[in-house]
């Protein structure tokens, strides 16, 4: 009888990440190989392919789309409080 064989490098790997700006949790799966990739200096966008442009900016800013969308379209405004004004129409 053989032992099976696991390759470490297969699992796949599920990171919990919470949005900086909404506080919203996320999941991102990646598979453990790519990840080392991230740790030898890979950019994230060569390391994890197959991540929608969406996971792939949450994973490096740390923003949801949704916040990052925010970002994006509301340049001029610097002020946090104004964000918040906004949301309540
Ligand atoms: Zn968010």
């Amino acid at each position: 009888m053989t032992e099976p064989v696991i390759d470490i490098h297969d699992i796949e790997v599920i990171i919990p990440l919470i949005c900086v700006e909404c506080k919203q949790y996320h999941e991102i799966k990646v598979k453990y190989s790519d990840l080392l990739k991230l740790y030898k200096g890979v950019k994230v966008q060569n390391c994890f392919p197959y991540l929608s442009a969406d996971d792939r900016e949450m994973f490096q800013s740390g923003f949801c789309k949704k916040c990052w969308d925010w970002l994006f379209s509301n340049k001029d405004i610097t002020k946090k409080e104004n964000h918040h004004a906004a949301k309540k129409n």
